[in-house]
């Protein structure tokens, strides 16, 4: 698609003219990744961070927050429930957190992988190339990392540098933990203050660009503990400014899911923040094929607060996993069994696999 079709796109709000968009998301969606509906489930593990991201509800400057860690047992204790829920894949997620070592991460990942087999996705931030491979080599699958905006100078001010650091290249470290081995996924935050038409659908672009196994994107909200919740970041003039609503999320997904018709899509929380009632359905009816129900302990959850007011913030694991089920099957849709890796990362290594003999023929060829 032209810059000028998806920029049309997202500044189209006729609902009418939008089904269009809406079906032709849904049809890619259901050709190149099917009907299944593939549940990862989130363990939300630390909400210790050591940044200060200006639109982050657990950045190092709120002291209105209770701070935790699981242990490693309770971490155990959410993979095995994974595994009763016959979820193939669990998410480990955090703040930038230095008391969650390399070493105590591999090790983790090792009982993680012995005891349950379930494949193992990390987001855990930014962190050194060696913790990185150390944990591909424990056996990690896959780690997400979003870039929150491509508008660099955006992005510069709105998360920081670690005290006296250098600016964070997230595109590069996307790239990095690629060649690591890693499944990799990103994504944007949608409306942030100071985000363009423009820098959406170059946002949008770089997915492609980049070749995305995983691209999750959600509304931007407002956390009354941050800078950028008081207001502090200015807004573009609304001609320009990206709106943080439902609609131009739905956009985003569509868009996302015709420019990378074979990657994986999640309806995600933040959607269904903001619409409760039908927000998780209707992400899955516009190009997404993902839903993250959480398993964090309930006592652990509320105080994972990135924005206020999350969806299921006080439901237990066991009522998410019957209540998103009913929402899949509802749609006429399956759950996904197996580990549900991305259509895109299995052609990749069909490729790789088939490119020794293709270079043998090569060389028979002369
Ligand atoms: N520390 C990890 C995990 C962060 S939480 C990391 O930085 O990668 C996961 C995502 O939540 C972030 O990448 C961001 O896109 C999103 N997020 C954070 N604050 C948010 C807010 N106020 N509104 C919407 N999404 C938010």
């Amino acid at each position: 698609m032209e810059k000028r079709e998806l920029l049309d796109w997202l500044h189209e709000t006729d609902e009418r003219r939008l089904e269009e968009l809406w079906r032709r998301a849904d049809e890619v969606r259901r050709a190149e990744v099917g009907d299944e509906v593939h549940l990862r489930g989130l363990v939300e593990i630390s909400n210790v961070c050591a940044r200060e991201c200006l639109y982050c509800g657990v950045r190092a400057g709120n002291a209105e927050i209770d701070r935790y860690r699981m242990s490693a047992d309770e971490i155990l204790a959410c993979a095995r429930k994974a595994v009763d829920f016959g979820y193939g894949t669990t998410v480990l997620q955090s703040g930038e957190d230095p008391k969650l070592t390399g070493p105590w991460v591999a090790d983790l990942i090792h009982r993680i992988k012995a005891e349950t087999g379930l494949a193992v996705t990390l987001s855990l931030g930014e962190r050194s190339r060696k913790d990185w491979e150390m944990w591909k080599a424990a056996g990690a699958d896959r780690y997400l990392l979003r870039f929150e905006t491509s508008n660099r100078e955006l992005f510069e001010r709105i998360h920081p540098a670690v005290c006296g650091g250098k600016p964070a290249e997230r595109i590069a470290m996307l790239r990095e933990l690629r060649g690591i081995g890693f499944e990799v996924g990103s994504g944007v935050m949608i409306g942030i203050p100071g985000q363009s038409y423009e820098d959406l659908a170059n946002d949008i672009e770089l997915f492609a660009e980049l070749d995305l196994d995983m691209i999750g994107v959600g509304p931007y909200l407002p956390h009354p503990e941050t800078p950028m919740g008081r207001g502090e970041c200015p807004a573009l003039p609304t001609d320009q400014q990206v709106p943080n609503s439902e609609q131009m999320t739905y956009k985003t997904v569509a868009l996302t899911r015709l420019a990378c018709p074979r990657t994986n899509i999640p309806s995600t929380t933040a959607l269904a923040t903001v619409n409760r009632e039908s927000g998780r359905e209707l992400g899955l009816q516009r190009g997404a094929n993902i839903v993250m129900p959480n398993l964090t302990p309930p006592e652990y959850r509320c105080k994972y607060e990135i924005y206020p007011a999350k969806a299921c913030l006080h439901e237990t694991a066991e009522h998410c996993r019957g209540c998103l089920e009913r929402r899949i099957l509802s749609l006429g849709r399956t759950v996904g069994g197996g580990r549900g890796d991305s259509r895109n990362w299995q052609s990749r290594q069909g490729d790789k696999a088939a490119s020794p003999s293709l270079k043998a023929e090569g060389n028979t060829n002369g």
